[in-house]
This record gives C-alpha cells, structure tokens and sequence, in this order.
C-alpha cells in the first residue's frame, strides 16, 4: 500500500541532481508535482518529461533566497491544487573556500540559499499545513552536518544548522499533525559534487537511490514522522578512523 498517492509535493531545486530524481520518482509513485528552480527551461523540459510519462507536473521559476517569490511559489501551488501535502527543500550550493578566504559575501550567499531559504520555504509551508491540520516537509542536509570536509565552513555550518531547523520544526508541527524531517545523503554525483575524471559509480549513492529513499521516509501514515535518514556508500570513510 502506498500512502503516498496523490499527495500535493513541492520541490525546491528541481532543475537538477537530486531534485529532478525526486519529482520523477514522486511522479512515478502518483504524486502532482510541483518543480522550482531559478532555471525555467530545466523544469518545463523536466514537467513536459513527467506529464509524457503520465504524470502531472507545475513548473514555477523560484530563487527560493527572495521572499516575494517563495510566497508567489506557494501561492500559485494552491491556486493549482488548493492544498500542499509535501515540501522537498531541496534547493542548495555547496562551498569549498579555505576559511581563511572565506569572504563575507560568500558567507552570506551559502546561508541564504542553504538555511535561509530553506527556513523562508518551511514557513510558507507550515502557514498552509496549519489551515489543512496536516502535512509533511523533508530537507536535504548532508554528511556534512555530521562530520564535514575541510573547508566547508559556510556549508558545514549551514547543513548542521538545517539538522536544528529540522528539529524545532517537528516541535512547532506536531499540534497540528505537521511532520518534519530531514535526509543526509553522502556523495550522490551531481552537479553538485565536482567530479574530475571517471568516477567509480561505487563511491556514490546515485540520484534515484536518493530519490527512491526519500520516497520511502515520506510514504508512511500522516501520523507518522520518519525524523532523520543517513545515507552512504559502503566504502566511504566516513564511520570511524580508518
Ligand atoms: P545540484 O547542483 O544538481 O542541484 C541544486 C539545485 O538547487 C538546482 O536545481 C538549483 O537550481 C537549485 N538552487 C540553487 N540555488 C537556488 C536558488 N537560489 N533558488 C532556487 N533554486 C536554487 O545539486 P544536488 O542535487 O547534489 O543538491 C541538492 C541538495 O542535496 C543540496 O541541498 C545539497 O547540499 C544536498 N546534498 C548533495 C550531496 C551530493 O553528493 N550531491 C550530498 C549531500 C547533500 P537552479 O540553479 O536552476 O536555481
């Protein structure tokens, strides 16, 4: 039995990687999606591709770090749907500046779309999910808010901010039946991750994989939250000293 069939689910970041591999596995499992990103052109081939295979899929253009533009998000994804079951923050950038280059600007820049846009998405969320008394968000945080790299500070610090965001959003939800929850990937190969040569696909989880077990945190009863998920290749040094 799938709960998830026909649950309203938002995605931030839908242009690529992880969230394109979340609206086609959403799609698949009977989900209306609905796809932002700042790239238009991405989301309407990516909408076109979901609505061929029998889906049913809104595009809206979104810098999810502008307000204004959050709240048009969640206001035409109730105008189409009238209610939102799912949000995916997916949306994020990473950052490998050596601390001691780290300028403010780019600081600023990484919390934005990293926490602050994530925090701006969640509200909007929550404003709706209140009046419906129900509903579900899900963020993508990273390895990194666990053990991080070497010069990640501003993404460390943000993805590790996420995991608190995370938390007190599951308090704030839980009188009205909101679930929060919060999915730690290690290397999936996207975009994201900048890849120099072949890659073994070993070393990473892969994008469907993700998307296959965010599907699985979300489909589950509305009672119920499926609080934190971590996710690894095996051979990754990640547990431990080796
Ligand atoms: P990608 O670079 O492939 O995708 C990032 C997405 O975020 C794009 O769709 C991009 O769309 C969107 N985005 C970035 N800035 C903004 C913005 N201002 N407004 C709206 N959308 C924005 O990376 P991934 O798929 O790998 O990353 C997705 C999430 O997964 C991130 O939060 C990342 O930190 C996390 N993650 C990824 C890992 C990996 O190994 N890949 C590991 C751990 C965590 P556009 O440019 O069109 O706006």
């Amino acid at each position: 039995m799938r709960y998830i069939e026909g649950k309203i689910t938002l995605i931030t970041g839908a242009s690529s990687g992880i969230g394109a591999a979340v609206a086609r596995v959403f799609a698949e499992a009977g989900c209306p999606v609905v796809l932002a990103a700042r790239r238009k052109d991405r989301l309407d081939q990516l909408a076109a591709e979901i609505a061929a295979a029998g889906g049913e899929a809104l595009a809206i253009q979104c810098d999810v770090t502008d307000e204004a533009a959050v709240e048009h998000l969640f206001a035409k994804t109730l105008e189409r749907f009238a209610r939102l079951d799912i949000l995916i923050n997916n949306a994020g950038i990473a950052d490998h500046t050596p601390t001691t280059e780290l300028s403010l600007a780019r600081w600023q820049e990484v919390v934005d779309v990293n926490l602050t846009a994530a925090f701006l998405c969640a509200r909007e969320a929550m404003r709706i999910m209140k009046r419906q008394q129900g509903g579900r968000m899900l963020h993508i945080g990273s390895l990194s808010a666990q053990v991080p790299r070497p010069n990640t500070a501003a993404y460390a610090a943000t993805k590790f901010a996420l995991a608190g965001l995370n938390h007190s959003l599951a308090i704030d939800g839980r009188a009205d039946g909101i679930a929060s929850s919060i999915y730690h990937p290690g290397i999936v190969g996207t975009e994201l991750v900048r890849v120099e040569g072949q890659r073994d696909p070993h070393a990473s989880i892969g994008g469907e994989t993700t998307a296959r077990a965010i599907l699985a945190m979300c489909d589950v009863p509305d009672h119920v939250n499926f609080l934190e998920g971590t996710m690894l290749p095996i051979g990754m040094p990640f547990l431990g000293r080796g």
